[in-house]
């Protein structure tokens, strides 16, 4: 039987984005926070894009959400999501406003809305990688 490909998995050792991939690890989002402005956002980045300060702290996220946009994937791009099929590829708005790319798991494909409340889960794919997903809440 042929062994089942590997799944490509994000880079969790990057210094921008390394405390975010921790948190996912102990079950929390990371949001970074700038001392200057207060705005939050997301992805990691190493300014801010509303005044340009480089000061920042990292802050949780509530882990809750609502589906922004999403569509539902038909055809496997890749021979390791095969099983899958289909599922959400969903843009999340977080509560604290920045936007997540994620998939909306534990629920059809055909009832995801959008708008839906979701709540963060977390999915551990392999030792150094747990990625945040989400479900109706
Ligand atoms: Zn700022």
């Amino acid at each position: 039987m042929k062994a089942a490909p590997r799944r490509p998995l994000p880079q969790v050792s990057d210094i921008e984005t390394k405390p975010f991939w921790e948190g996912c690890a102990r079950g929390e989002i990371l949001l970074q926070r700038c001392l200057d402005c207060s705005a939050v956002r997301h992805p990691p980045s190493p300014i801010c894009s509303g005044c340009l300060s480089s000061r920042l702290e990292w802050v949780p996220a509530s882990g809750n959400a609502t589906v922004y946009s999403f569509v539902v994937v038909h055809r496997a791009f890749h021979a390791a999501f095969e099983e899958d099929v289909p599922y959400v590829v969903a843009i999340v708005e977080l509560e604290e406003g920045p936007h997540m790319l994620s998939n909306v798991v534990e629920v059809p494909p055909e009832s995801v809305e959008i708008g839906m409340p979701l709540r963060v889960c977390f999915d551990c794919v392999s030792d150094e990688v747990t990625l945040p997903k989400f479900k109706p809440a």
